[in-house]
């Protein structure tokens, strides 16, 4: 399969799922995980018809931003705080953000810029906690955010454990719920700066178990970019 027949498979099982629970497929967003491709393979991308990218290394987001300026490029990495300079302003969404001394830096830098970055909180299961914020963190969290007007919080994020549909399933269904809780919580939801409208879960493996569990962002590398991927 080309480039294309595969970004095509993904948009006509993503239309699928959607169909199965009742959404619009225009609701939900295929971001085309390009870190492990080049150049030339994002350049048949945008042939494809993706407009969103997701990289999750600084210096590779700045290349690739830099060749494709008019694409949206988003940041799903894990951030190191020195490397943040590069990230903000580029990246149109920055998904990966759960530590507090870095919501205070991208606002600092998203200042010197003039500009407001906008954020996703990513949220871990709480068991195998390795990136992103325990979900009994995440309010607190948010209060800090709506002190900082430099930066814009549009929702959750959220990765699943590989090889489990089940337990990603219910990753992804307590995502959601962490979203509904916090939206219904009135010092929260009365911030200007945050509307937790966006959820962005779901991987090659598992992105059709995000929609019906409310994903408005996939973030899809192997079936999109991998010649050998087999879903
Ligand atoms: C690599 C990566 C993806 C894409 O994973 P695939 O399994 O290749 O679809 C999605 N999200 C994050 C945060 C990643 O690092």
């Amino acid at each position: 399969m080309t480039l294309q027949q595969r970004y095509e498979t993904v948009a006509s099982s993503v239309a699928r799922a959607c169909e199965a629970c009742g959404r619009d497929a225009r609701e939900v967003r295929i971001i085309g995980v390009s870190k492990t491709v080049g150049l030339d393979a994002v350049e048949q991308a945008v042939a494809a018809g993706i407009h969103d990218f997701g990289e999750n290394r600084p210096q590779e987001l700045v290349r690739k931003h830099d060749a494709f300026p008019g694409e949206r490029w988003h940041f799903i990495g894990n951030i190191q705080s020195r490397q943040l300079a590069l990230v903000v302003g580029r990246a149109c969404l920055i998904h990966s953000l759960y530590e507090e001394s870095h919501a205070r830096k991208i606002d600092r830098l998203a200042a010197d810029r003039g500009i407001v970055q906008d954020v996703l909180i990513e949220v871990n299961d709480g068991e195998e906690s390795k990136q992103g914020i325990a979900p009994a963190d995440l309010a607190s969290l948010l209060r800090v955010c709506a002190t900082l007007p430099h930066i814009r919080v549009r929702g959750l994020m959220t990765m699943a454990l590989r090889g489990n549909i089940e337990s990603a399933r219910r990753t992804f269904a307590e995502l959601r719920m962490l979203r509904d809780t916090m939206g219904a919580t009135p010092d929260i939801a009365a911030a200007s700066n945050i509307d937790l409208r966006e959820l962005s879960m779901g991987m090659s493996d598992d992105y059709p178990a995000a929609i019906p569990e409310g994903a408005t962002m996939v973030r899809v590398g192997r079936a999109i970019f991998s010649d050998d991927y087999a879903s």
